[in-house]
């Protein structure tokens, strides 16, 4: 296979680079300095696109590459992958489901935690020498507080297991009620949050999830209610979070993702109710691993002709 092109459209794995490298003919996107121009010079070689959760593969991208065959993506989510284009032109699309499920929900419950009990804001108080002019201020319990999910797939899932383990109430809002759980069913995004103290993001974005979190949720969430996002920035309407942290409309946030990343709302840094990480949920060693083999067992399965292990498209 080592003929075979393989775009790979950022730096976002170097364990995933080199073993693209020693198998295929590996094209480093980021090193092109005119985006259109290497696309057309080298598109007569590229069969495969090997993209992430930032930089996937668009209809400007494909529409540039008449060979391409398969786009193997390093992520679960693909809305940075136009999978119309790819479904018209006959690409195969992959992602890493169920490997990286275990990690994010463990980081949504590191994120509720950190915001209830206010970790990072304690973490500060030590190490800025405050501790020796008295105690920290109290915090808020997590055990036993009502856990809504916006969307319960493998993640969310994985979420609500957690959490219940820690006495909480579950209910959800999906498209569909599901038959293999007694957590509550609400038929809206706003009703779900009317009822729970804590929502968690954890829906696919798409045009009809963009945004779902809009002014009217978090007013129905309400000054006590705190909301995590795991999922994608656009869930939320950025500007209405900030604006409800800032006024005191919600009780606090813990974010993984932003609508404008790596650029973060400056409004939210000097806020000790708001935890801000930098879409690190699946960033672990072991699951980054498993996801690159994923990525390269898909990419191998397509050129040999056999069955793709996780196909989307
Ligand atoms: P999944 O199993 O496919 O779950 C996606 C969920 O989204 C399903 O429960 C689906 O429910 C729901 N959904 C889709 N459209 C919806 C709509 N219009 N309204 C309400 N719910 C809707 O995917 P997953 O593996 O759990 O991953 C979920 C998402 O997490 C990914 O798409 C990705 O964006 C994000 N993620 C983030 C990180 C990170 O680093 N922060 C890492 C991995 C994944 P129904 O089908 O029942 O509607």
């Amino acid at each position: 296979m080592e003929t075979v092109g393989v775009l790979m459209t950022k730096p976002f794995s170097a364990y995933l680079e080199e073993e693209l490298d020693k198998r295929f003919k590996l094209f480093r996107f980021w090193e092109s300095s005119n985006r259109k121009e290497f696309l057309k010079e080298n598109s007569h070689l590229i069969r495969a696109v090997v993209g992430n959760a930032t930089a996937g593969c668009d209809a400007e991208m494909i529409g540039l590459l008449p060979k391409l065959e398969i786009v193997s993506n390093f992520s679960v989510g693909l809305d940075k992958v136009d999978l119309v284009k790819c479904k018209e032109r006959g690409i195969r699309v992959t992602n890493t489901p169920d490997v990286l499920t275990d990690d994010v929900a463990d980081l949504a419950l590191a994120l509720i935690l950190a915001v209830l009990r206010r970790i990072c804001a304690c973490d500060r108080y030590v190490t800025s020498g405050s501790w020796i002019n008295g105690n920290f201020k109290l915090t808020t319990k997590f055990s036993g507080k009502s856990v809504g999910i916006l969307g319960l797939g493998r993640i969310g899932s994985a979420i609500a297991k957690r959490a219940n383990a820690f006495g909480c109430p579950i209910s959800y809002y999906s498209r569909s009620e599901k038959s293999n759980t007694d957590y509550k069913y609400y038929p809206s995004a706003v009703e779900l949050a009317a009822n729970c103290e804590i929502l968690v993001i954890a829906c696919a974005l798409t045009e009809e999830t963009h945004h779902i979190v809009n002014r009217e949720v978090i007013d129905a969430l309400g000054p006590q209610g705190i909301i995590i996002n795991i999922g994608r920035g656009s869930h939320i309407d950025e500007p209405e979070l900030v604006s409800a942290l800032v006024e005191g409309r919600l009780a606090g946030a813990g974010l993984d993702v932003f609508e404008n990343e790596p650029q973060v709302p400056e409004q939210l840094f000097g806020l000790d109710n708001v935890v801000l990480l930098s879409h690190v949920g699946s960033d672990t060693v072991e699951t980054c691993k498993e996801m690159a083999d994923l990525v390269i067992a898909n990419l191998e399965a397509h050129f040999l002709n056999k069955p793709l292990l996780t196909p989307a498209v």
